[in-house]
């Protein structure tokens, strides 16, 4: 979404960086570049409002470019990054240092990525030598921290990017500390898709005289993007997301679920049905999830499915399809998934599957975003005859019960939600509801909520219990009864 009044040029970047936004192929600074590169390049602390999919990568990474290549280090020393930047996960942190490399190919300037799940070594090899520009996530950079293989003193730029997702995750406690490790003398720059009281606290602790920029009000969806609900029980689900898949031929859809297990299950059903897909989370090993992205940007594998964690951060461009699965229990979380598609200027569709219980999920979703999203009915979708029992779904948490609540007085209960009468209620969940989104890591070890172990979402006994649903989508009546 170029910005109308404000050109590249006008900007006054370096000519390398200039070169490098030609190849990029972009012609116009997106609002939140046009704002922020001159508030940057002034030396000044930022606090950006801005989501991902405006272009904020490009709005940090070019005047950061700029500062570090216009002004040699004072003392060079190997292993002490000049810039500091710390993402919330793995995939984010990966893509915010290609858009560096990107971004910086003509100029020397040296950047390197560091996360867990992957060997510590290789980055403790690239350390030994110069680094300009290191883009972290917490948990591994503290590791490194308490190996002495990575000195902190040197950071003349810290960013925090996508800082409301690092306080959601947790990382609150692994900031203050790596806060405690730089020099006193630096520029911040904070970004943050949403700004809470805990980003607030956080930013004026942390920002001196800040210059504010804010490019997507909170919670307001693209209109880039074409929104659509289907009203479909949960035990067809997979059955019309094959359909849609086939039937309108996608190459290319990222289908949210709400839990790993989910995913997982989902994947290996759209498999089965001769769909190529893949689940990613952070239960796959690192090389597992690189490999599926890939196949997914290249157009090997047409379906990726993920959680809402591991999705946080995937730059695909120009995605066509974004499927909720379900409904995510956190409103704010519709807004962040269908920003997935819609992005810098090309249109996209998100398209929900509810089902009844999720009824009030939508309401609240509506309500934030303040639009009704149309609700679609699929005449050529023809529900299968014969429906295997399937395990229940987990209860879900309540309505906008945010993901690391500590509360336990539901535990152990089941959920009836607006069942229709007669209908057995859900099986009951053994684990607190905190603990039942199984993308979440389970206190007291927040810090790398992706490496958390996966438990079975059901017990055995529950599975025995499982009763299907009635369908709400029934556009042939006489197919869906069968025989
Ligand atoms: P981001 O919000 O940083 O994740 O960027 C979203 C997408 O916008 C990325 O795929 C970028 O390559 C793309 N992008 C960034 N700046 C521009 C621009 N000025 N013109 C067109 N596309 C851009």
């Amino acid at each position: 979404m170029p910005n109308n009044t404000v050109t590249f040029a006008s900007l006054n970047l370096a000519e390398p960086l200039m070169r490098a936004i030609v190849d990029a192929g972009y012609t116009q600074p997106t609002p939140v570049q046009a704002q922020a590169i001159p508030l940057v390049l002034a030396g000044g602390d930022l606090l950006a409002g801005a989501q991902t999919g405006t272009g904020k990568t490009a709005g940090f990474t070019l005047p950061i470019l700029h500062l570090l290549s216009s002004k040699p280090a004072a003392t060079p020393r190997a292993g002490a990054p000049r810039c500091l930047i710390l993402t919330p996960t793995r995939e984010l942190a990966a893509q915010v240092e290609e858009s560096v490399q990107t971004y910086g190919k003509y100029l020397p300037l040296k950047s390197l990525v560091m996360f867990g799940g992957v060997n510590i070594n290789p980055q403790i090899k690239a350390l030994r030598s110069q680094v300009d520009i290191l883009v972290a996530t917490p948990g591994r950079l503290l590791d490194h921290v308490g190996q002495k293989t990575l000195d902190l003193s040197a950071v003349e730029i810290l960013v925090l990017d996508e800082a409301d997702r690092m306080l959601d995750m947790g990382f609150i406690r692994d900031i203050r500390k790596i806060l405690a490790l730089l020099p006193k003398q630096r520029q911040n720059l904070l970004f943050s898709a949403t700004f809470s009281e805990e980003i607030k606290t956080l930013s004026d602790g942390l920002l001196h005289n800040p210059g504010f920029v804010e490019v997507a009000r909170r919670n307001t969806t693209s209109e880039l993007v074409t929104q659509s609900v289907h009203m479909v029980a949960q035990k067809l689900k997979s059955h019309l997301l094959s359909h849609l898949i086939k039937h309108n031929d996608w190459k290319q859809v990222l289908v949210f679920t709400r839990t790993k297990h989910g995913a997982n299950r989902l994947a290996e059903k759209l498999n089965a049905d001769g769909i190529a897909a893949a689940a990613i989370h952070g239960n796959k090993s690192q090389s597992a999830r690189t490999k599926a992205l890939a196949q997914f940007k290249d157009g090997t594998m047409p379906v990726l499915v993920a959680t809402d964690i591991a999705a946080r951060g995937l730059d695909i461009d120009m995605l066509p399809h974004v499927v909720n699965f379900e409904l995510p229990n956190v409103p704010e979380d519709y807004v962040h998934r269908i920003g997935r598609t819609g992005r810098a200027g090309s249109s996209g569709a998100a398209i929900s599957l509810v089902d009844s219980e999720e009824l009030q999920h939508l309401k609240d979703i509506e309500r934030l975003i303040k639009t009704q999203i149309p609700r679609v009915t699929i005449d050529s979708f023809v529900p299968p005859a014969h429906i295997p029992a399937e395990a229940p779904r987990a209860p879900r948490p309540q309505h906008g019960q945010k993901r690391h609540s500590n509360t336990t007085a539901h535990r152990g209960q089941a959920t009836t939600g607006n069942r229709t009468p007669g209908q057995a209620p859900r099986a009951a969940n053994p684990k607190p509801r905190n603990q039942q989104r199984a993308d979440v890591a389970a206190p007291p070890r927040p810090r790398a909520p992706q490496e958390a172990p996966q438990k079975p979402l059901l017990s055995e006994a529950a599975r025995h219990q499982a009763m299907p649903q009635p369908a709400l989508f029934s556009p042939r009546p006489a197919a869906r009864r069968g025989k």
